[in-house]
């Protein structure tokens, strides 16, 4: 899947290391107690503590650490039962305390890994670094008055987690599967929304190029790629220009980069600042984080399954293909829906219908499965029908699509419209019956051995019974009719 790409100089590799911002779910902020709802009105959710009045202590949210463990534990990683706040030193408008508070040498999570799954139904490796907690900052607002800026401090000490991988993403679907495993990761843990159009999840990409072999080249940072598109676009950009940098005979500066989605291209915003700019130091005002006993084996004891382990129950247990797990596992709203269609029925007969027809139906209508006219004990009920030779599967797809439009249940449907499949014997041989004396010339055509002509006897007969029918019974009858 790695793919190269053709230089003047040679094959280039593509590399790729993330660092993911990931905002906390919870009702109040990581050192104070205001509400961290997403779009109240401005200024109206900050603190002492958060505007950074003289003198105000932070109290550290136990709530946003136990969040921190949890995704450390969904991204198999090492939980470190000391961790350390620290104050990473800068000046920013919307950052009133001039330095966030966040963690440097010891992060509360440290190495962990997880799957991704590529395009081409293989699974890779990718590594995690750390992941520590910090302070969001706040907002500057440069679009409501032809000469000011205003700030809104409403995000100002947000939690967030900053998720950063090691450099093992080798290209842009490498890049896009990457996230969205991370965004599936924590949605399934309830630790981040992962929306990222609402900035809840903000990812900064890290990309260099090399000839395969070689050490790392030097790496560009990317910011303000809000959505997997526009990061596949930015990486595309990034790379097409430090290959034509370097095989020109210049070198890449390493520097923070801004992704233009009008102009289609990336632009230094400023050169990279090094750790030692920041003059980090342990923050006065904190303890070091020393996690009670017990806490990390409580938070694991509760920890849901997890997407990866439900890809590979869904597989051993229900038969299932790769691709149909990958896709009925994607959200966990979905995945239960499946399963509780999949009860007490035939588990791939339930895949086909959740994916092909309700999923189908669903995304041609922009709807969420939240918001299906069919429910899963609904759908669950419709294939009972098909699989108890009530109604065969093709009438079963008018049941559905009258299901959908109306909300009535499969059995109200087949009752008020007669839809029941006919498997008595002689109202099916009266039917042939009548076939075989409305068609006198294909029935001495089939008997002196025109076979191909007995799908046409077999569409005779689906026509006169209105598709109601028994298939099997028909093929079994008509063979012994003709
Ligand atoms: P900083 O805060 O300076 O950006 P971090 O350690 O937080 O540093 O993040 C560095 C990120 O850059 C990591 O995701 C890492 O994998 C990635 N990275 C490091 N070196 C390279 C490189 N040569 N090419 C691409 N990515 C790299
Ligand atoms: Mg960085």
């Amino acid at each position: 899947m790695a793919q190269l790409i053709k230089g003047k100089t040679g094959d280039w590799e593509i590399v790729i290391g993330m660092e993911i911002h990931a905002q906390v779910i919870a009702k109040s902020k990581l050192f104070s107690g205001s509400a961290t709802a997403f779009g109240a009105e401005q200024n109206t959710q900050v603190s002492m503590v958060d505007a950074a009045m003289p003198g105000m202590l932070p109290v550290l949210n136990k709530h946003c650490v136990e969040q921190a463990i949890k995704t450390g534990l969904g991204l198999n990683a090492v939980i470190n039962e000391t961790s350390i706040f620290a104050r990473k030193n800068y000046f920013y408008p919307d950052l009133p305390q001039g330095y966030q508070i966040s963690q440097f040498e010891d992060p509360i999570v440290g190495l962990g890994k997880i799957e991704i799954d590529l395009p081409d139904g293989t699974v890779k490796e990718i590594g995690i670094t750390r992941l520590h907690l910090e302070q969001d900052a706040g907002k500057s607002v440069h679009d409501q008055h032809p000469t000011k800026s205003y700030v809104d401090l409403n995000r100002s000490g947000c939690a967030l987690m900053e998720i950063v991988s090691e450099p093992d993403i080798r290209g842009p679907e490498e890049a896009a599967a990457y996230i969205n495993k991370i965004r599936m990761i924590l949605r399934y843990l309830e630790t981040c929304n992962g929306n990222m159009d609402e900035g809840s999840m903000r990812a900064d990409v890290n990309v260099s190029v090399r000839h395969p072999g070689d050490e790392l080249g030097t790496r560009a940072e990317i910011k303000n790629v809000n959505s997997v598109k526009a990061m596949q676009q930015a990486i595309d950009f990034e790379v097409a220009r430090q290959i034509e940098i370097i095989e020109s005979g210049g070198s890449v500066v390493q520097e923070t980069r801004l992704w233009d989605p009008v102009k289609m291209e990336t632009r230094s915003m400023r050169s990279k600042e090094e750790a030692h700019d920041y003059r980090y130091f342990p923050d006065p005002d904190l303890l070091p984080l020393t996690l009670e006993e017990g806490l990390i084996e409580r938070l694991r004891a509760e920890l849901p399954e997890l997407p990866d382990q439900k890809k590979h129950r869904f597989m051993s247990e229900y038969g299932l293909s790769l691709y149909d797990s990958t896709i009925l596992i994607a959200e966990r709203s979905r995945a239960e829906y499946y399963e509780t269609v999949a009860n007490d029925n035939d588990a791939k007969l339930a895949a086909n219908w959740v994916i092909n027809e309700l999923l189908g139906a669903l995304n041609k209508d922009e709807k969420k499965l939240e918001d299906s006219p069919i429910s899963a004990a609904q759908l669950g009920g419709l294939i009972a029908l098909i699989t108890d030779n009530t109604i065969s599967g093709k009438i079963a797809k008018d049941v559905f699509a009258e299901m959908y439009t109306s909300g009535k249940s499969a059995d109200v449907i087949v009752e008020e419209k007669g839809l029941k499949q006919v498997t008595d014997t002689g109202a099916i041989e009266a039917i042939i019956d009548q076939v075989i004396a409305d068609n006198p010339d294909n029935v001495t055509a089939y008997r002196s051995g025109k076979d191909k002509l007995f799908g046409f006897f077999v569409g005779q007969v689906m026509k006169l019974s209105e598709g109601k029918a028994n298939p099997a019974m028909v093929n079994d009858l008509l063979k012994k009719k003709l």
